[in-house]
């Protein structure tokens, strides 16, 4: 690992060294390295603690994400002329709303999410975990992350419908569904207990993965948590363009398939795609509840017909 050879320059002469600094050696020394490598390196290099450097890179990532793409949606609800696209387009959420949701999340992000962070990477890397550099090929990580989405959808899908059952749904999900019309900042609106129960499907995936192969890097897992950060996001946000990505895949779950479960409040379970709901019979909507009925009256008239 080039790291390990850059440590050695490195170490002793980094408590005086910038953070630039240590990114301009790193690039002399290592010029087979991309940029985003060199500037992965010279951030383990420079902080010489990492999980200390993975939990505040974690952490960092996690707001700039979720705040800076949940950002575009508040745009575009005050924008009238993108009211068209928006599913349940008589409820637009107001500035207080907003900033409430935004304010529970933030408290989430502190009190729940930190204090566990700096588990994550003692626990991944014993595990088997790789976080040095060079990164993997394009090509692993997109197979990779596409295992997580099904792993994860298969996970949100069963927890979430347990979630619905009277009791836990009282004193657990209910605080989600306090959004009938969902908008992009909702999407992590949450009770601590649910962010842990359904975050275990997004974390718990690729450290399920990396136990069993022994083949994961971290920056593949970064990727993951990004798209599927984007993922629930856009699928709160309420909004259903004519190219949003569920027209090109018709398996992609997106706005349409989750606003219905925060209209109606039930059906509609999975998180990324649409078959676990569609072979379960789950699908929420007028549409599903209308061929249920039909499926149900055919059957009890092939009886009668016996
Ligand atoms: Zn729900
Ligand atoms: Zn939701």
């Amino acid at each position: 690992m080039a790291s390990a050879i850059l440590n050695a320059t490195l170490s002793g002469a980094n408590s005086t060294l910038s953070y630039f600094n240590v990114f301009d050696e790193v690039s002399k020394n290592a010029v087979q390295l991309n940029y985003a490598e060199r500037l992965w390196a010279a951030w383990y290099l420079w902080m010489q603690n990492d999980t200390l450097a993975t939990g505040i890179m974690s952490f960092v990532m996690h707001e700039v994400v979720y705040f800076g793409r949940s950002l575009p949606w508040v745009i575009i609800d005050a924008i009238p002329a993108f009211n068209k696209y928006k599913i349940q387009n008589q409820k637009i959420p107001t500035w207080k709303e907003q900033w409430d949701c935004a304010a529970l999340v933030l408290l989430s992000h502190f009190t729940v999410e930190l204090p566990q962070i700096w588990l994550f990477h003692p626990v991944a890397t014993y595990l088997g975990m790789e976080y040095g550099v060079p990164f993997p090929p394009l090509w692993k990580m997109a197979m990779q992350i596409a295992i997580f989405f099904v792993m994860e959808d298969t996970w949100h899908y069963w927890f979430h419908r347990i979630l619905h059952y009277g009791p836990l749904y009282r004193s657990i999900h209910k605080l989600h569904h306090t959004y009938s019309a969902p908008f992009g900042l909702a999407a992590e609106y949450a009770s601590p207990i649910e962010v842990m129960l359904l975050g275990m499907g997004i974390v718990g995936s690729p450290v399920l993965w990396v136990t069993f192969t022994g083949d994961l890097h971290l920056i593949t897992m970064y990727l993951w948590i990004i798209l599927r950060l984007f993922q629930a996001i856009d699928a709160h946000s309420g909004y259903d363009f004519p190219w949003s990505l569920r027209h090109f895949l018709p398996f992609w779950a997106g706005a349409d398939h989750h606003d219905l479960h925060h209209e109606r409040f039930i059906g509609n379970y999975a998180s990324s795609f649409r078959w676990w709901d569609f072979c379960l019979d789950t699908e929420a909507g007028e549409e599903a509840s209308k061929k249920r009925r039909e499926k149900k009256l055919a059957q009890i008239k092939a009886k009668k017909a016996q």
